[in-house]
């Protein structure tokens, strides 16, 4: 499906983090929409998707002045305090037209010119390890967190089909882990998976953050409900799994296999700036395997 790309001249760039994000000073959305068009994606459900005539998928606003807006705002940020980024809370910062406009590259360029105290950097896209160069030059101030929410590209294909493939995004985290810096898979939301999933995930993960429509869509699950994506569980024969103990099965798993090697989170608490540990609780006899 073509896109609608347009041009935008935005008025501001970083915005104040609240609700699941209140732990960062900021969010920061290179674009306004998401060709990647995942089915379950919560923005659809947001007064910016809902507001416009257009689906949700199908335009994408590129705010051509957001290096410029960044470089004031930023200086004018770290001078009342530390500044945390979450980039990007509601577009995808390497959709594929990221290739061409090279945006959010210019944002890592100024960020590294006026460092944030710490910058997340969250994406589904291998595009990201096209800029392995900017990024490692963050040390310890950067977290590059991979949306891996199966390892199973039927389930991936039956809920978000224009989404890049697991595999590549699972090798793009690993060259970037190999590069030095750290990393996160983020199961969000996750969908059904194997039993082989923890292992895949042990070399190329620092971090494994686990998060679910219940927990992470804003409205305990509400949002996805109105969504409609319990159909594509019924017609993927995956039924039991739309469902809010569901996380509790692969949190053990991930836990009792690459617990020892790999930090696994739950949430919120996967995505803070400095998380604080709080016991993830396991527990219920589900079996999905
Ligand atoms: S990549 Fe993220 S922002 Fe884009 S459609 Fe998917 S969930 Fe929404």
């Amino acid at each position: 499906m073509k896109a609608e790309l347009k041009d935008i001249v935005s008025k501001s760039i970083l915005t104040p983090g609240v609700g699941q994000l209140d732990d960062f000073t900021h969010s920061l959305n290179p674009y306004a929409g998401c060709t990647f068009a995942c089915s379950y994606c919560y923005v659809r459900q947001l007064p910016i998707s809902l507001y416009r005539d257009e689906e949700w998928g199908t335009w994408v606003d590129i705010k051509t002045n957001a290096a410029d807006l960044l470089r004031q705002e930023l200086s004018k940020a770290r001078r009342k305090g530390p500044v945390t980024i979450f980039m990007a809370s509601s577009t995808d910062p390497y959709q594929p037209l990221e290739h061409e406009t090279k945006l959010t590259r210019s944002l890592l360029e100024v960020m590294l010119e006026l460092p944030p105290d710490f910058l997340h950097v969250q994406t589904r896209s291998p595009l990201v390890k096209r800029d392995i160069d900017l990024l490692k030059q963050f040390g310890d101030h950067v977290r590059v967190s991979m949306t891996i929410e199966t390892d199973k590209e039927d389930i991936r294909k039956a809920f978000a089909p224009t989404a890049p493939p697991i595999p590549a995004r699972m090798q793009a985290l690993r060259e970037i882990k190999e590069a030095g810096i750290t990393t996160q898979a983020s199961l969000s939301p996750l969908l059904p998976c194997s039993k082989e999933f923890p292992q895949k995930l042990r070399p190329i993960a620092d971090r494994v953050t686990i998060d679910d429509f219940w927990m992470g869509d804003g409205s305990g699950g509400k949002r996805t409900e109105r969504l409609g994506i319990s159909d594509i569980y019924k017609r993927t024969g995956m039924e039991k799994w739309y469902n809010p103990s569901a996380y509790k099965v692969v949190l053990k798993m991930m836990q009792e296999q690459i617990g020892d090697e790999v930090e696994v989170m739950l949430s919120k608490d996967g995505f803070t700036p400095i998380p604080e540990k709080r016991e993830a609780g396991i527990g219920e006899n589900l079996t999905f395997f």
